[in-house]
């Protein structure tokens, strides 16, 4: 029940690299399927989720813009892929018996309702995920920046950032065996020593108002619950 729950109302964000799984291009079922049934436990726990959805599996405005597209046209192609994984999760969401809206910053009233801040409060009160879709609905940002913004205009306890590591380290995991892995970390000290956990626009968005993040590996199953519930997973930056 909710009372387990350290923090009650949060918002997540997914990279749609996350969505892709293992192919590394577009959105992989098994994957939206897992992550669809480690939300439906804990929504049905009571905790409020919001979710930002990045688009970066299907398109990204600075690739496109590498190969001589305009940036912001680009970026607009690149808020458009986060509607199409944002209706991905919605369908996978429902099939697991948890409600949901999708709400686009691009108007798209056919798929989805508008970002109406109160309206998105108001379904989370409900119980109903709110999947926060086409980032800002500006080119020249980021969906990481977009979830800082909306966990600030949405009051949420915490930010999650899922990726596929489990936590934040001062050198690239991967390519470097001693790396070391921050239990905890300030969001001053993440800008300092330029520590990609997300661009520098959301982190100092997040460090002006006070919005705690916690960075976590969502391929092991039920880490967002126990994330939630203040287990000692993955780096809390704050
Ligand atoms: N984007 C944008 N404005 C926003 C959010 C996203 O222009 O407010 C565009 C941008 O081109 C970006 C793409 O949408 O590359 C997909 O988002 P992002 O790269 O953040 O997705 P992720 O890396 O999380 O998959």
């Amino acid at each position: 029940m909710a009372d387990e729950y350290k923090y009650k109302r949060v918002l997540l964000k997914l990279s749609g690299e996350a969505l892709a799984g293992d192919q590394g291009y577009g959105i992989d079922p098994k994957v939206v399927d897992d992550l669809a049934e480690q939300i439906a436990d804990i929504v049905h726990d009571g905790v409020q989720l919001a979710v930002v959805v990045g688009g970066g599996n299907i398109f990204r405005g600075l690739a496109g813009s590498a190969e001589g597209m305009d940036r912001a046209q680009a970026d607009y192609i690149g808020m458009l892929a986060t509607v199409m994984n944002a209706l991905a999760l919605q369908d996978s969401f429902e099939r697991h018996g948890v409600f949901s809206r999708v709400q686009s910053a691009i108007n798209m009233q056919e798929v989805s309702e508008p970002y109406i801040r109160r309206r998105a409060i108001r379904h989370l009160e409900k119980g109903r995920v709110v999947i926060l879709a086409a980032g800002t609905g500006n080119p020249y940002f980021t969906t990481d920046t977009t979830a800082a913004l909306r966990a600030c205009e949405l009051d949420v306890d915490c930010l999650m950032k899922a990726t596929k590591v489990d936590g934040v380290y001062d050198a690239d995991p991967v390519a470097n065996p001693d790396a070391h892995r921050f239990d905890r970390i300030s969001y001053m000290d993440v800008l300092n020593r330029g520590l990609h956990v997300m661009d520098a626009t959301a982190t100092s968005l997040c460090m002006d108002n006070h919005v705690p993040m916690i960075v976590f590996d969502l391929t092991v199953p039920g880490n967002i619950s126990r994330a939630l519930k203040g287990e000692a997973i993955g780096t809390t930056v704050e």
